[in-house]
């Protein structure tokens, strides 16, 4: 190939790039060339082509209209690609051959900065993960508002446990910790994050000095952290690839949190997942999430706040107190607090807008919209007089004081009030905000006066009425008049285009006139540019006390929010208690009650970790409403430590340490055994780590297996979660919700002392189950299985050969001592007669069917292949 001074270019550029697609700006279009075309075509739904005739680079490519640059850059970062702008760093000129390039950004997955990709609604952040012998640290970046923090924690593997409760857009990492990292990602999200490994991030005292440049310290202290190890390295790796991408210093960036490693209520991703949190489970959506139905915030800001406050509940009782307090004191003055969600409806997103402007890439049209935010914002204080909470009062949690009101006022009072999104076309400042540019503008309108006077005299002198001064790009101010007036052009006027119908030219006058406009206008638009720049300086340097103010009016949203969720749906705040105990009473499931407002929610108690019931087996059939009173009773722990009321009409909260939910693979013949390693592995996960201040939620935990496997696994899991790991019970959980389609496990109550039996109950009427919802002490009295199976539209015949069989297992579940069969340990004497001898002669198969057909009610489906075998033994075919 011929290496030319473009292709050289081209290759350094690249070099810079790593492992991003190169954008290469040619005239009016952004170019890819190589492999990078290669890559980017399909995912862009481009057409490879040869060669460009600007350029002289003999490779596959394709390219886009640099017009649509964010749209393309968007597709490809969706698709988990990084990729580097190149754009021309000068003007083409004629009779240069090469115009000088430079990347100008570096956009990848938790870089993402364009306002119209990014959920307003949820942080996009940045992580980085460094690792040291018996230490790591991981550290989050949000760019798009500039929060920044650093977790240190023991080890490798408590930094990947980490990651899964918060997981970033994108993980960054130093090169020799790349294997060790690319190993956490698939188990973080279904999508898992992109990595990049950073050859040349600073390490050691490099790193530390990084931070000091970048926050003007001498010391780290300040922000709690040590001037070495992995909390600096993670933190300085991520400043340092964040200023790389973005080619900014990124002043927004303005503090550095020390967050500590086990702070508050622990929420696993996979609990999060289970109980609905941010995704709802039928499609990944927002709707049907407690998320959706607790936004009530009017902010961007605010919605990250409450997303933050669900992810992270609290721990600490007098945090959590102090929130309490907050919504009830908002809860209490309905009229108040209408107001503060309409003014707060009106204020934009600060943060982001500042991040926009700490990376000069904000348009004056947002940056009017950030000034006037900040006026808005001034009005919440007055507002709020007079509140009593703590969290109101200045410097409390959520005090709407400190906004920078009086910034936004000047800044509002500067720019025109309607400002153009471009910045470099002038019309930014209103009249009057500075002396160089009225005289400017008015030297233009002068101008403009002289040129309807010269086309005025010109219309009159030639003596066409339809004479018209035209601008035009290339030859600026000219005259047009038709094409058939042609001959009363003057000899000495300077010709510039003949058309069909009209002709074109100037005069001396005119030409002296265009220039003096032209020369006025890009000074102008100069003047405004430079003024501009300035502003948003003097803006970005307000930054910690403006991010600051946005944080505490985030969470006064969030706050809010709440309060009205709790008014509408007449929700109760809970009672904070030591003690490991969950009492509820008339408890509610806020998502199910608020998406079916017709159908009435059955309210339903719950009392766990007294004497006599730590452990609740929940019976009943399927459809019964198990799951759901599972998830609302995590749901309102989780609720109560995040500083919010709860549905129910009365309840009294335990502090917790974390939730763990697990629920069983709902098809097990679809998905087969991995989805039932997954399950398991998942529960190996809560024995390890289930303390006696823990709520655990198992629902359905077996199922993907065959039903002996399933049912012996479950019983010796809930008998751990009771024994505790020393077997004396102490070390027990003093709540677990554990529901099961297993029958036999409700015999561990008469076993274990803390082990209680509830069902969910439900009637048969003229052969029709119906559903009463309600939780009963006991056990189910029946299966319904039978029922169920009918509905699926298992013959009748088959049908009674079931019941049938049904008899004889349950007619057999005690052993000939009298004790529950699945009580009996190994290394006890086995019973004299087995369930198998039911089934001598009919195989395993059948075994399986039966003990499935009974168990496995909840999908007809499986139900109905499951019959359909057993008829054909039945029949004695193969
Ligand atoms: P299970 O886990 O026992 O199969 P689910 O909890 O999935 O049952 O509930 C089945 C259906 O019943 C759900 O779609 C839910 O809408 C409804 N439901 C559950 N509990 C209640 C309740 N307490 N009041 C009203 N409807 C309920
Ligand atoms: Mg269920």
């Amino acid at each position: 190939m011929r290496v030319t001074p473009m292709l050289e270019q081209y290759w350094s550029l690249k070099r810079e790039a790593g492992d991003a697609i190169l954008f290469y700006r040619l005239g009016d279009f952004f170019e890819m060339f190589f492999a990078d075309a290669e890559t980017a075509a399909p995912l862009l739904g481009l057409v490879l082509t040869a060669r460009h005739r600007d350029s002289d680079i003999e490779a596959p490519m394709c390219g886009i209209p640099w017009h649509q640059l964010d749209t393309y850059v968007a597709r490809l970062v969706a698709a988990g690609k990084k990729v580097a702008i190149a754009d021309q760093a000068e003007p083409a000129m004629k009779g240069r051959t090469l115009v000088a390039r430079k990347i100008v950004r570096i956009v990848t997955p938790g870089t993402l900065l364009d306002p119209n990709r990014l959920d307003a609604r949820r942080a996009n952040e940045l992580a980085a993960a460094a690792l040291a012998e018996g230490e790591a640290a991981l550290s989050f970046l949000d760019l798009s508002t500039g929060e920044f923090s650093v977790v240190r924690l023991p080890g490798a593997a408590a930094a990947a446990e980490w990651l899964k409760r918060r997981v970033p857009a994108e993980v960054v990492c130093f090169e020799s910790d790349r294997s060790v990292v690319e190993a956490w990602l698939p188990s973080l999200a279904a999508e898992p994050p992109v990595l990049s490994a950073l050859p040349s991030a600073p390490r050691g005292r490099s790193a530390a000095e990084l931070l000091f440049r970048h926050f003007r310290t001498t010391t780290l202290a300040p922000f709690g952290l040590p001037d070495g190890g992995p909390a600096v390295e993670a933190a300085a790796a991520l400043l340092h690839y964040a200023q790389m991408t973005q080619r900014s210093d990124c002043a927004h960036v303005t503090s550095l949190r020390n967050e500590p490693a086990e702070e508050g209520l622990v929420v696993d991703a996979i609990t999060a997942a289970h109980l609905e949190l941010f995704r709802s489970l039928r499609d990944g959506g927002a709707a049907g999430t407690l998320l959706s139905v607790l936004d009530r915030t009017g902010t961007a800001f605010g919605a990250r706040a409450l997303r933050r406050m669900l992810e992270r509940p609290l721990a600490q009782r007098t945090a959590i107190e102090a929130r309490l307090d907050a919504v009830e004191e908002l809860l209490e003055d309905a009229v108040r607090l209408e107001r503060l969600a309409k003014t707060l409806r009106e204020i934009p997103d600060l943060p982001r807008l500042l991040s926009r402007l700490a990376v000069g890439s904000a348009a004056p049209r947002e940056v009017a919209g950030l000034a006037a935010g900040l006026v808005k914002a001034g009005e919440i204080g007055p507002i709020l007089a007079g509140a009593r909470s703590e969290a109101f009062r200045e410097g409390g949690e959520m005090s709407p004081a400190g906004v920078p009101t009086a910034l936004g006022a000047r800044v509002a009072g500067r720019l025109a009030p309607e400002p153009p999104v471009n910045a470099r076309e002038g019309g930014i400042f209103r009249d009057g905000a500075d002396a160089g540019v009225d005289e400017l503008r008015s030297l233009r309108r002068d101008a403009s006066a002289l040129l309807s006077a010269l086309e005025a005299k010109e219309r009159a002198e030639r003596g066409v009425p339809t004479l018209r001064v035209k601008f035009n790009q290339v030859f600026g101010h000219v005259f047009e008049i038709p094409g058939a007036a042609r001959a009363k052009i003057p000899a000495d006027a300077l010709k510039r285009q003949t058309l069909s119908t009209v002709e074109r030219y100037a005069s001396a006058e005119l030409v002296e006139l265009d220039e003096k406009l032209r020369s006025a206008d890009a000074r102008l638009f100069e003047r405004e540019a430079e003024l501009f720049r300035a502003l948003v300086g003097e803006i970005v340097a307000e930054s910690p006390v403006l991010l600051d103010a946005a944080a505490r009016l985030g969470r006064l949203d969030a706050l809010g929010a709440l309060a009205r969720v709790a008014r509408a749906g007449r929700w109760v705040r809970p009672r904070m208690a030591e003690e490991p105990v969950l009492l509820v009473s008339e408890g509610r499931h806020p998502v199910v009650e608020a998406l079916r407002p017709r159908e009435p929610f059955v309210p339903n108690d719950a009392a766990l970790g007294g004497e006599g019931e730590r452990i609740v087996i929940l019976t009943g059939p399927n459809m019964g409403g198990k799951s759901t009173y599972l998830r609302q009773n995590a749901l309102i722990v989780l609720l109560a430590h995040a500083g919010s009321f709860v549905p129910a009409a009365a309840a009294t909260v335990g502090l917790a340490d974390r939730i763990f939910t697990r629920v069983g693979a709902s098809d097990s013949l679809a998905r087969g055994e991995s989805t039932f390693l997954v399950e398991m592995a998942e529960t190996a996960h809560i024995l390890r780590h289930a303390t006696s201040r823990s709520l655990v939620i198992l629902d359905e935990i077996g199922r993907g297996t065959a039903t002996f496997d399933g049912l012996s696994l479950a019983w010796a899991i809930a008998e751990r979660l009771h024994d505790g790991e020393n077997g004396d019970g102490r070390g027990g959980v003093a709540r677990v919700l554990f529901a099961t389609h297993y029958h036999e496990l409700t015999e561990l109550a008469l076993v274990k002392r803390d082990v209680k039996n509830r069902t969910m109950t439900a009637r048969e009427w003229e052969g029709e189950v119906v559903f009463l919802r309600k939780v009963a002490d006991g056990t189910a009295d029946r299966s319904y299985g039978v029922q169920v199976a009918r509905l699926a539209g298992i013959p009748e015949t088959v049908l009674a050969r079931a019941r049938e069989i049904l008899h004889n297992l349950e007619k057999h579940q005690l052993d000939v001592g009298g004790r529950p069969r699945l009580a009996e340990h190994a290394g006890e004497p086995a019973p004299k007669e087995t369930q198998l001898d039911l089934f001598r002669g009919q195989g395993e198969l059948v075994l399986d069917a039966v003990a499935k057909l009974d168990v496995d009610r909840m999908t007809p489906l499986a139900a109905l292949q499951l019959l359909a075998t057993f008829q054909h033994r039945l029949r004695g075919e193969e």
